[in-house]
């Protein structure tokens, strides 16, 4: 019998057992940076002579692996592979689809420190930073797993004379599955694993960033038996594949996670018909934030400055519900930016394979050249509290970063910097924070921290982000617990690690036979 769900417990890094082996794994994954990787199509190494190279962004010099890159003819090979696969793998009972995820999960668990040693290595993780992305990847595959159970024995009819009425939820064809670099593991494993759970097959292209660990997922679905062609890994540049993997006339649904121009661009495209298409495509777009924490007079200002500090520093700030913009009431606002500015000057940016690094680098060049002008913009808009320019060391290191006195509607304001640089702007009153907290275009995220029932109460009704929290930070949503996705510019409001979810990769068939 299968136990209820439970979150994967994370590793405790103080005891010494667990420190050494972390060691061990980051020194295998830094032997392995001359593998050069190939495509995995219909159950085989496809190579193509075309490579994408991967780098670590805490010493940019070093190389992580090299990728075999798909181009459009490995897209459309495929998809014929996913198109073959399907006709078998939907009929699969989700009994048998189930029970792949949770050997797959039960792998991971396995080689739990050597999928961490990749995130710290290929993207920059903490230590603690990369279990907790490893722990929700987890997490995915024995929820996902649990709810196809729950969902293949959905009774979704009412009885009728002298009918048998059945009503049951089918898989929609091939999907391309097509995740961000920043949770490498858990989003990518999320997106992949509940599109397969539910009878689907993947085409799946990871974050040019973050092959490495694509290819990881990869090898851990092959172990957990798979069958060929339900997973295809096409590792490629998504500006010159993404148009033709998304337009193409057999790609039924896009499950994509990243930015909103990414998302906006690939809603857009998919909406047009291709010659030959015979069905509407499904877009499942997870977009970026801009997100908000309140602190109101009537709260515990310690413990909502410690809070504020993970929020908008951890893993650089580089989470989609990272708080970039602080909402302080008048008779507070320089006395908590005195306490934040003071528990993050005792923050630590450097290598992140070090157990005691705060925060390691940010992810490329592009990312900390586009941080470095907005820190330029704050300079000229607001007061600058703490930081403000690159930090040591021979990666994308950047301190952690506050600007005071910001005023609504300016870019620090409003725009998605996705780094360490945190906003703080000054309300009137906590009626007039929870209006500021509403004027963005996003819809991800936010906390506000009060200990007024009335307060409370009001926030919640009124602070319309699809998850919300009230005295905890805006980060760290639990798989199951936090069911995870946001509203407007933030994406097409679905609920990763949520009851809703598996139903936006099925459609519901009814099958009624009457009596004769
Ligand atoms: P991104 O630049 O939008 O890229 C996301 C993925 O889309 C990558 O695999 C990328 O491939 C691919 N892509 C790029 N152009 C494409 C095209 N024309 N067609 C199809 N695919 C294309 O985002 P990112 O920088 O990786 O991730 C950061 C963003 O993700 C932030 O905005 C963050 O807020 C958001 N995010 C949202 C959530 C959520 O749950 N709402 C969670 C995590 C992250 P390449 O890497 O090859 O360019
Ligand atoms: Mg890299």
């Amino acid at each position: 019998m299968l136990h209820d769900f439970r979150n994967e417990a994370y590793t405790d890094f103080s005891k010494p057992e667990n420190r050494q082996k972390q060691e061990e794994a980051l020194k295998l994954v830094a032997s392995q940076s001359s593998r050069v990787y190939p495509l995995y199509i219909d159950g085989k190494d496809v190579t193509t002579g075309k490579f994408i190279k991967s780098y670590n962004p805490s010493h940019t010099s070093q190389l992580v692996g090299t990728f075999h890159k798909a181009g459009q003819a490995e897209v459309d090979l495929a998809m014929d592979a996913a198109l073959r696969a399907f006709e078998k793998w939907r009929l699969v009972s989700p009994r048998e689809r189930a029970i792949v995820l949770l050997k797959a999960a039960q792998i991971m668990r396995r080689r739990r420190f050597e999928v961490n040693a990749w995130m710290i290595t290929e993207i920059g993780k903490s230590w603690n930073e990369a279990e907790a992305d490893m722990a929700e990847a987890i997490d995915f595959l024995d929820f996902y797993a649990r709810e196809m159970l729950r969902w293949s024995e959905i009774k979704g009819t009412v009885p009728f004379p002298n009918e048998f009425p059945e009503l049951s939820y089918i898989p929609l064809g091939v999907g391309a599955v097509i995740p961000p670099w920043n949770f490498p593991m858990a989003i990518l494993t999320g997106m992949a694993s509940a599109a397969i759970v539910t009878g689907n097959t993947v085409l799946l292209k990871p974050a040019s960033d973050t092959p490495c660990i694509g290819y990881l997922l990869v090898e851990i679905m092959k172990e957990a038996g798979l069958p060929p062609g339900v997973l295809n890994f096409i590792p490629g540049s998504g500006a010159e594949i993404g148009d033709h993997i998304v337009a193409h006339p057999k790609t039924r649904f896009i499950s994509f996670t990243g930015s909103k121009e990414v998302g906006l661009h690939i809603n857009q495209l998919a909406a047009q018909l291709s010659p030959g298409q015979i069905w509407i495509k499904r877009v499942i777009a997870e977009m970026g934030g801009k997100d908000t924490i309140v602190v109101d007079s009537e709260t515990n200002l310690e413990e909502a400055a410690t809070a504020v500090v993970a929020s908008a520093f951890g893993f650089q700030g580089q989470k989609c519900s990272a708080c970039s913009r602080l909402i302080l009431v008048e008779d507070i606002y320089e006395p908590f930016i005195a306490m934040i500015v003071e528990k993050t000057k005792k923050l630590t940016v450097g290598a992140p394979e070090l157990p005691t690094t705060y925060m390691g680098p940010v992810a490329n060049q592009g990312s900390e050249e586009k941080i470095l002008s907005y820190i330029e913009m704050g300079k000229k808009d607001g007061r600058l509290m703490c930081g403000g320019a690159k930090a040591p060391g021979d990666g994308y290191y950047i301190q952690p970063t506050i600007f005071a006195d910001i005023k609504p509607g300016t870019p620090l304001d409003q725009e998605e910097i996705f780094g360490p640089v945190l906003a703080v702007i000054k309300a009137k009153n906590f009626q007039q924070a929870l209006e500021l907290a509403n004027a963005t275009e996003f819809g991800l995220t936010a906390a506000v921290w009060t200990n007024n029932r009335y307060k409370i109460e009001e926030a919640k009704k009124r602070v319309h982000v699809g998850n919300l929290y009230i005295n905890r930070k805006c980060t760290g949503a639990m798989v199951g617990v936090h069911p995870f996705g946001g509203f407007n510019m933030s994406g097409t409001d679905s609920k990763a690690g949520g009851m809703d979810y598996l139903g936006l990769f099925m459609q519901a068939k009814s099958v009624s036979e009457r009596l004769i």
